[in-house]
């Protein structure tokens, strides 16, 4: 597959470091408030990202971490602690707000359809690792303390500018005014590795170090956590554009200062979410959830169906009458698709295949969901496929796009098949009568494998379609 390369700025052929398993790392989310609108279009376009190398052959790990520790209202170190600023607020402590924000986190993933990543770390769980990495960095002289607080120097690297393509003259100029400078550094973009003297007095979460009692910044935690968990090398990571500066420029600063070579290959961001006023901002205070679209009566999936339609690297603008539209489409689509009933046609291998390269190709060229989708339309329209047909291509489909495009479909079983299954019951049956056990067990074991629960009630056996199991 085809993928742009922030670190390239090119659209490269994707070469796994090891067939057999890709490694993707993705930012998660900083557990202090709700996830908005935004930061879930991000979380959608990893979902297609890993479920697309999925469909194409690849065993995919992804591992992402929760922040509840480190970011600061700056990303440059500056400003208060987003987590304890948020405990204050609401009168809670950090740990209960880091809880509650990691479950609505997971409620608003499930409801989009996005599989949760296959590990999922809290920063604060793993604290001896930072330790470990910042204690290399001072060793290699990549790292300094002063006044208390250990920065990594980024004069100390070659190249620290490779991610963003921008100069420090460009940054400085682009830096926001309203935030202090800190005065302990060096260079004014070296960045805190772990923090012992600060001005955040109530910090509530402080661990030991060599460096005395303190917590580590936010960058240092998601290279610990990608170090750990997938050695020196990593296939892909990704997270929306303004991570590319400061947060993934300092990962790769530091996990290549401390791995000695070049570690991740593939720098993959989406681009983010706007609302008609400009940015989509957390900090903004009042701003677009999941919940508030869906008090608003829509379903959480129209704004899954809303996300895949544009490009990924594609600026999207967020307004209640293009969701509107995106709504009518989607509604459309479902009830033609509850239109086509399963019949006795035989499935069309030769079309099949046909349409799956298509709709793989249209994945494969850099995530170009709003092409999948045109294939989907056109298989769900065609004259030329039989119900079966489109039934199988449509469910293969939505292992990628995950729209529940066939939930509510209603599943007829053929008659051969009906007549089977009410034979087997007979028979098992029978050997219940004849208290010939196993072979009723057999029985009911045959017609799970094929996808049917028998249950025995007081009308006699009856039995069910086992719901098949869901890709996500
Ligand atoms: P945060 O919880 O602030 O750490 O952000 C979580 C993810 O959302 C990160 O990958 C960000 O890059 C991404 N993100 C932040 N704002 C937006 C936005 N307006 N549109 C899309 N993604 C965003
Ligand atoms: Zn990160």
């Amino acid at each position: 597959m085809k993928i742009y390369n922030t670190l390239t700025k090119k659209v490269e052929e994707f070469i796994p470091i090891d067939k057999n398993e890709v490694k993707m790392y993705t930012c998660g989310p900083t557990v202090y408030n709700y996830a908005h609108v935004g930061n879930l279009r991000t979380y959608i376009f990893e979902d297609i990202f890993e479920k697309t190398l999925n469909y194409i052959g690849y065993n995919v790990k992804r591992v992402m971490n929760i922040t509840d520790i480190g970011h600061l209202t700056s990303d440059a170190d500056t400003g208060e602690d987003k987590m304890v600023e948020s405990a204050k607020k609401e009168g809670k402590s950090v740990l209960e707000i880091a809880a509650f924000y990691t479950d609505a986190f997971f409620n608003d993933i499930a409801k989009l359809n996005i599989k949760k990543p296959a590990i999922i770390e809290k920063a604060t769980d793993l604290i001896d690792e930072y330790i470990k990495i910042i204690s290399v960095l001072l060793d290699k002289g990549f790292a300094y303390i002063s006044n208390g607080n250990v920065y990594f120097d980024i004069t100390k690297t070659n190249d620290y500018y490779k991610l963003s393509g921008r100069n420090e003259e460009d940054l400085i100029i682009g830096a926001r005014s309203d935030v202090e400078e800190d005065k302990n550094k060096r260079n004014p973009f070296d960045f805190v590795l772990w923090f012992t003297s600060s001005k955040f007095e109530n910090q509530a979460l402080k661990w030991d170090s060599p460096w005395g009692t303190g917590y580590p910044g936010w960058h240092i935690e998601c290279s610990g956590i990608s170090l750990k968990h997938f050695g020196e090398y990593l296939d892909i990571h990704c997270g929306g554009v303004d991570n590319i500066f400061p947060h993934h420029t300092n990962e790769i600063a530091q996990s290549e200062a401390y791995v000695g070579h070049r570690w991740c290959n593939y720098w993959v961001h989406g681009e983010h979410l706007n609302d008609q006023s400009g940015k989509m901002s957390k900090s903004k205070g009042d701003f677009l959830t999941l919940s508030l679209l869906e008090s608003n009566g829509y379903n959480p999936l129209v704004y899954r169906f809303f996300c895949l339609g544009s490009h990924y690297r594609n600026q999207l603008v967020f307004s209640y009458e293009s969701l509107d539209t995106a709504s009518s489409s989607y509604e459309k689509l479902l009830n033609r698709i509850k239109s086509i009933k399963k019949d006795e046609s035989i499935i069309d291998e030769e079309k099949v295949e046909m349409y799956t390269i298509k709709f793989k190709s249209a994945l494969e060229d850099d995530l170009n969901t709003a092409n999948a989708l045109t294939i989907l339309f056109e298989v769900v329209k065609s004259d030329e496929l039989n119900n079966n047909t489109k039934l199988f291509l449509i469910e293969d489909f939505d292992r990628v796009l995950s729209l529940d495009l066939l939930k509510n479909e209603e599943i007829v079983l053929d008659s051969e098949l009906v007549k089977k299954i009410e034979q087997m019951i007979k028979e098992r049956d029978e050997a219940k009568a004849e208290k010939n056990y196993t072979k009723a067990d057999e029985i009911r074991n045959e017609l799970l494998s094929m996808g049917i629960i028998i249950k025995d009630s007081r009308e006699g056996t009856i039995y069910e379609i086992k719901e098949s199991e869901k890709w996500n």
